[in-house]
Parts: structure tokens; C-alpha cells; sequence
């Protein structure tokens, strides 16, 4: 039985090959990888030890990233619901928009220490790109983002936002022309210019060192959070559940790894996947829908995949979560049960949207709609001494194009 410890952080509970619980992470990397991972691997433990290091990143997440994002409680669909207390955590003020950037301004401050003015980068629905070539702007440092040629075409306002911010894009013609091909290219390029060149990856996904710092990033959020949540209610309170989406996995670990130690009948965490529209076989859910475990992007994991081991194409209406794959941090948490995972489909999502935009001023996005949508159902049931907490990690401004399309004239009233 794989058990979690407490007081050590989750993102150091691997054995000394790089996996969680024996089985889960690791590194599925060709040999000439190696170097630069370890380099990378031993330059991060020494700078998060480092205190002039964590002065700097404590000073961007303030002044630039705009840390603590609000800690609010949603009254009116509270009293609508007439169940628990729903609260959320508006991720989204960050600056871009979502907590992408936690990472990015991470990675882009040891690219620094590290002596390298170039960073690199893979990106999917080009969210993850786009925060990162907005640090590398802020840094002062040269960005290239590999991206699929078909996710070029479908994701053009991202594009244009990297290009804005200096980055250079590099198209990717090889295999299905997506985020899978996207990473293995951005790989080959920095094996051949890591003396140079830093990577980042944009999820609490790929080769274990590149988990342990997006988690470590993102685990900011947690702070803010539980220090948010003391100062309203002078403690942590017996009943506290923490909803968040999960596509790679970095918004829901950074949002509950403070809450790591505590017992889960007082602090709950709830998983919530892409479950893809409702007539469609295919969804981005690999932890709700038992798919086996398998390698995506250099580590062991729960995928979606087909008998013979090959990757399984998603489908969800949210970009942010249409990955086939999941962290190896949540398929340790599942599988010690301290989290429990469910999943939303389009249509659900789409619901909760309109449903949080009826009664409150805040704009999630489609992902964290997802998370909305469990929280509001299972709400109902529980009595007022409930906290639930939804992580509202992104702005449905983003999401407008698909917003309009799917709800036409309803859509423009939310606004
Ligand atoms: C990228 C993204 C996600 C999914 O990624 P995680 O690593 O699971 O957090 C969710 N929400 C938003 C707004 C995103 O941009």
C-alpha cells in the first residue's frame, strides 16, 4: 500500500528514480536528455533553498503577478443554492489570467540564475505559451514556443498574444500536429542549445524535475489561500471541501498542497476531469474513467489510451483541459484516496457557467466551470457549517468565441 506523508511536500515524495508510490512519474527520456535534466534537477534544489532566490520569487508573484488573488464568497448563489457556503479563490486575477503564469515567472527566473538568456517552451492550446513569453518579456529573455501546426490554426488569438510578446513560434509538421509532437520537438531543440537554453514545461506533467517545479510554483496558491482562510474564520473549519479542475494537474495541486497534512474528513479534495459532451465516447478524464497507466511525455501515469498502448484522442469544449494524461501527482493522490476525482462534461460546464454569471460578478472560464458545476451540485445536500472552495482559475474571456457560439443570445445577457 502507497501511503502520503505528512510534512514533507508532496512533489518530494518520490523514490530516488523519480517516482511516486513506486509506480507514477519517473523518467521516460532519451539518454541524451539526461544531462540537462540533471543539471536542471540539481540548480533547483539549490535555488529554492536559496533565500535571495525566494525573495525574488516572493517579490514577482506581488508585483507582478499580482499575489494574493481574492478570496471571496459567492452570496447570492450561496442563498440561491440554500446548501453549503460556496467561496472561490479568483485564481484568475492573476496577471494573464489564469495560474499559468506562477509558473512561467518561476521558470523564467532560473533560466536567469541559471546564466541562460534563452527559454523554451511547448504549448498545446497555446495558454501555457503565452504566459510564458509574457515572462520572458518581463525578464528580458528570448523565447521560442513549439507548437503543433494544427493547434496554430485553431488557437489564433494566442498566437498573437506570443508574437506581441517577442516569442517566436516554431510550427510543428511531425505526426498528428499537436501538443504530443509539440513537446518532443521542444525537447530535441534544447537538448542540442541547453547551454544556452532553459525549458519549461507548463503543467505538473513530463520528466520529474519539471513536476516538482511547476508544483512548486503553483503551491502558492494554497498559501494564499489557507492564510486567507484563517484570517476569515480564525481557523481551518471542520468541514472544508476544495473543488478544482484537472487537466495536467498543476491549478489543483498548487491549490491544495498546503491542505496536504490535514486529515481528509476535515479538508476534502475534489478532482473534477473533462468529461467531453455528453454524446461522445471520447473525454479527457483518465483518473474518473479508469484508463490504464501508461507513458505520456516522459512519465508513468493514468492515460487514455487504446489496447496496443497508443495515445488516445480527447475531446472536451475547454482547451485547458484536453489532455489525454494526467499528472503523476494526482494519480498518487488517487490511488491513496486523498483526493477523490469525478468528472463535468461540456454540457454541464456550459450550465455552471451560467449559472455562477446569473448570480455572481465573476467570469470563469470553461475550465473551472467544470469544477463549479460539482461544487453546485453537490452543495445542495450539505448544511451552512460547509466551506466549499472552487478555484477560479481562469476568465471566460477567453472562452467568448466558444461562449457565443454554444449560448448565442444568453451568452451576450451574462455579460
Ligand atoms: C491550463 C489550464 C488548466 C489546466 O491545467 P492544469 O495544469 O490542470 O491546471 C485549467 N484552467 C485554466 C484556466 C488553464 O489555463
Amino acid at each position: 500500500m502507497i501511503k502520503l506523508k505528512k510534512k514533507v511536500p508532496l512533489i518530494d515524495q518520490h523514490d530516488k528514480y523519480g517516482f511516486w508510490g513506486g509506480k507514477f512519474g519517473g523518467n521516460f527520456i532519451p539518454e541524451t536528455l539526461k544531462k540537462p535534466i540533471d543539471d536542471l534537477t540539481e540548480n533547483f534544489e539549490k535555488l529554492r533553498n536559496d533565500k535571495n532566490f525566494l525573495k525574488k520569487r516572493d517579490y514577482y508573484f506581488q508585483n507582478y503577478v499580482g499575489s494574493p488573488t481574492r478570496f471571496i464568497k459567492l452570496d447570492n448563489l450561496s442563498d440561491y443554492i440554500n446548501g453549503a457556503q460556496i467561496w472561490a479563490k479568483v485564481v484568475s486575477d492573476a496577471n494573464g489570467g489564469a495560474h499559468k503564469i506562477y509558473n512561467a515567472v518561476v521558470h523564467a527566473l532560473i533560466c536567469k540564475s541559471m546564466g541562460k538568456k534563452y527559454i523554451v517552451g511547448d504549448t498545446g492550446a497555446g495558454y501555457a505559451g503565452k504566459m510564458l513569453s509574457m515572462a520572458a518579456k518581463k525578464f528580458g529573455l528570448k523565447c521560442k514556443i513549439f507548437m503543433g501546426a494544427k493547434d496554430i490554426k485553431r488557437q489564433k488569438p494566442n498566437c498573437d498574444a506570443m508574437k506581441k510578446n517577442g516569442a517566436q513560434i516554431i510550427p510543428v509538421y511531425t505526426g498528428s500536429q499537436t501538443l504530443v509532437d509539440a513537446v518532443s520537438e521542444c525537447m530535441r531543440y534544447w537538448v542540442s542549445n541547453c547551454d544556452t537554453t532553459h525549458m519549461c514545461v507548463g503543467s505538473t506533467v513530463g520528466p520529474n524535475i519539471f513536476v516538482k517545479i511547476c508544483g512548486w510554483s503553483t503551491s502558492q496558491i494554497s498559501r494564499e489561500l489557507k492564510s486567507q482562510i484563517i484570517e476569515e474564520f480564525g481557523l481551518i473549519p471542520k468541514k472544508l471541501k476544495l473543488y478544482n479542475c484537472v487537466g495536467g494537474g498543476s491549478s489543483s495541486y498548487g491549490f491544495w498542497s498546503d491542505f496536504m497534512d490535514l486529515n481528509k474528513k476535515q479538508v476534502e479534495f475534489i478532482g473534477v476531469e473533462a468529461g467531453g459532451p455528453k454524446k461522445s465516447k471520447k473525454h479527457a478524464a483518465p483518473l474518473t474513467y479508469g484508463s490504464r497507466i501508461g507513458v505520456l511525455h516522459g512519465a508513468m501515469q493514468y492515460v487514455n489510451q487504446d489496447k496496443i498502448g497508443q495515445i488516445e484522442e480527447t475531446e472536451s469544449i475547454s482547451a485547458g483541459l484536453d489532455y489525454p494524461g494526467v499528472s503523476p501527482l494526482h494519480c498518487f493522490l488517487k490511488d491513496t484516496k486523498r483526493a477523490r476525482y469525478t468528472a463535468a462534461s461540456d454540457e454541464d460546464a456550459l450550465k455552471a457557467y451560467q449559472i455562477v454569471t446569473k448570480y455572481e460578478s465573476l467570469q470563469p472560464s470553461l475550465e473551472p466551470s467544470h469544477a463549479f458545476h460539482v461544487a453546485i451540485s453537490e452543495s445542495r445536500k450539505l448544511s451552512k457549517d460547509t466551506i466549499i472552495v472552487v478555484n477560479s482559475c481562469g476568465d471566460a474571456y477567453k472562452d467568448s468565441a466558444i461562449l457565443k457560439k454554444r449560448l448565442g443570445k444568453k451568452y451576450d445577457k451574462s455579460n
